[in-house]
């Protein structure tokens, strides 16, 4: 894929240039688009909401962001829009399924309640979820060369949304589990 001839240069420019082509490319598989996000997350209300909810929850929309980098996902209350950061786009599907249903309890219930966890087990790979992000995120502390410190809530127990990503004020290893509801009136 390199022409022969280049410069060391002009190579090195060429292959970075493919490089992160090919990471772009990587970012999010072509069935995992925004309507696959929001047909499952109007399927997991379907399933495992609606009925205790009794009535029909159904977000405003749902879609992948790039933007969000301290957390999984995002719910405004407001707009019942929620969003899911594309870092989980090739995460295995249990996991997003878990971080979306999440974020949609959040429409039931904004805080990080009783109510709310009870709610959030409904869905049956709640627990499995939220050890394969502490351990991703656990990962990536480590692969930046910090420690990874204890969730920064309370209570200790692995949030998804985490922290507010708009006011810059955590770190990656500490939006496992984010201390608030998420209106943040974007
Ligand atoms: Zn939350």
């Amino acid at each position: 894929m390199v022409p022969l001839g280049l410069d060391p240069g002009e190579e090195r420019r060429i292959v970075e240039g493919l490089v992160s082509k090919v990471s772009r490319s990587a970012g999010r598989p072509p069935t995992r688009g925004d309507d696959w996000l929001q047909a499952l997350a109007v399927h997991l209300a379907r399933t495992h909401l609606d009925r205790v909810a009794g009535c029909e929850v159904r977000p405003a929309g749902v879609r992948w962001v790039s933007t969000m980098s301290h957390r999984w996902g995002s719910c405004t209350i407001d707009t019942g829009r929620i969003r899911i950061s594309d870092t989980l786009a090739r995460a295995p599907q249990h996991v997003v399924e878990a971080v979306v249903f999440h974020e949609l309890v959040h429409l039931l219930e904004p805080g990080h309640t009783a109510r709310f966890r009870s709610l959030e087990r409904l869905h049956p790979d709640h627990e499995l979820a939220r050890n394969w992000l502490r351990g991703w995120s656990a990962g990536h502390a480590a692969a930046r060369g910090r420690l990874a410190g204890p969730p920064d809530d309370a209570d200790g127990d692995a949030a998804i949304d985490g922290p507010d990503d708009a006011d810059g004020a955590t770190e990656w290893d500490a939006a496992i589990d984010g201390p608030g509801a998420s209106s943040e009136g974007g």
